[in-house]
């Protein structure tokens, strides 16, 4: 069972209605002075206004550390009846100025990160990524988001740099076993190359694209560009859509930008470019799954991860030993030694010694663990 997680608890999917999969309620970061958004009063007018054009749920990816307002979004979510998903995570280095967070190690991020989906209703796991490269300390943010992903379920959303690096992100996050459908790539419409944004859907995984903004001033018709293109390519059920709220002044215009400006401003516009079937399935269907984790309950107890270790045996034991050798997890030595088999500690030998092609990806997750290999019919 699936669930999207809210600052007032778990809901089911499909009660979350119209989508806006990325904004800011709160924000404050020394890289926009005076524009920060630290007002809960209008805060709550903005979810109002949303809640008045048709919406359903805003998605926060304000991640630790630039003030994301966590008790304040349940107080407005509950007094004003919009669901709200907040963020973990951490934001590129630049953005915090002087702060703790960019000093924390893989152990502590991965350590706060979970506690943060456990304990404090965050939702969204949100890493941000440099212009076109990785930083070492973006590296260790995405293993321990890799890390909080397997523990929670919760989906990784990450914030790219005009839309750049996509490939370095989904390679990092797929050699650490995160699935496509629990990656969100954030601002990849702000790449100027198409052929690029195709490219990264070609991964699976979600595209969420901005509105036009003041900081980000897109013009409408390149954002129906982009979306056309992605139809075409048969991509729309990757597709998601977000207002980016980033400014405080913005909030002086809330007819053109924002949450609300969204749904009664951007979404007829697109309706007439992409047509309404589409654009409900990026409003409403697409985020109901994007923003839904794994269920915690069913996801950590034991029975269940020992079922996710068969699974994930099963397969790869598939991919690897297809030609008459299978693959058997046992308990112990004892019942090794009783089945007459080989140990194998490090299946990454028994690859090279089978002559197979690349094993490093498929022996990886495999290298502890206890297996019997059994051959061509013999015991
Ligand atoms: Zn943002």
């Amino acid at each position: 069972m699936r669930v999207i997680r809210t600052v007032l608890g778990d809901i089911e999917p499909a009660a979350a209605g119209a989508v806006d999969s990325h904004d800011h309620l709160f924000l404050t970061t020394p890289v926009l002075p005076g524009e920060e958004l630290d007002d809960e009063v209008a805060a709550a007018a903005v979810l109002r206004a949303f809640a008045a054009a048709g919406g359903g749920t805003v998605v926060q990816w304000t991640p630790r550390g630039l003030k994301r307002g966590l008790p304040a979004l349940r107080r407005i979510s509950e007094s004003t009846g919009v669901h709200v998903v907040a963020a973990t995570g951490r934001h590129r280095r630049a953005i915090y100025g002087r702060s703790a967070e960019t000093d924390l190690t893989v152990d502590d991020l991965a350590r706060a990160f979970i506690g943060d989906i456990r304990e404090r209703g965050c939702g969204l796991i949100k890493v941000g990524i440099s212009y076109q490269a990785i930083t070492p300390d973006e590296t260790d943010a995405l293993r321990a988001a890799s890390i909080a992903h397997h523990a929670t379920g919760a989906p990784i959303g990450i914030h790219l740099e005009q839309g750049s690096a996509a490939e370095l992100v989904l390679d990092a996050l797929v050699a650490d076993e995160v699935p496509p459908r629990s990656i969100v790539l954030g601002h990849l419409g702000r790449n100027p190359e198409l052929t690029r944004i195709t490219a990264a859907a070609q991964s699976g995984a979600w595209l969420c694209l901005d509105t036009p903004s003041p900081r980000h001033p897109l013009e409408f018709d390149r954002l129906a560009e982009v979306f056309a293109t992605l139809v075409d390519h048969g991509h729309l059920a990757q597709l998601l859509l977000g207002a980016d709220t980033t400014l405080a002044s913005s909030r002086a215009n809330p007819l053109s930008f924002g949450p609300a400006a969204l749904l009664h401003n951007v979404v007829p516009r697109l309706t007439h470019v992409l047509g309404a079937d589409s654009v409900s399935r990026i409003i409403v269907d697409n985020p109901a799954r994007a923003w839904a984790s794994d269920q915690a309950s069913e996801r950590d107890g034991p029975a269940a991860r020992e079922q996710r270790g068969r699974e994930r045996r099963d397969l790869e034991g598939e991919q690897v030993f297809a030609e008459g050798v299978e693959l058997v997890p046992v308990a112990d030595q004892a019942a090794l030694a009783q089945l007459g088999g080989e140990a194998v500690a490090d299946l990454g030998d028994v690859l090279t010694g089978d002559g197979q092609g690349d094993e490093e990806p498929v022996a990886a997750g495999l290298l502890h663990d206890l297996v019997h290999l059994r051959r061509d019919g013999g015991g």
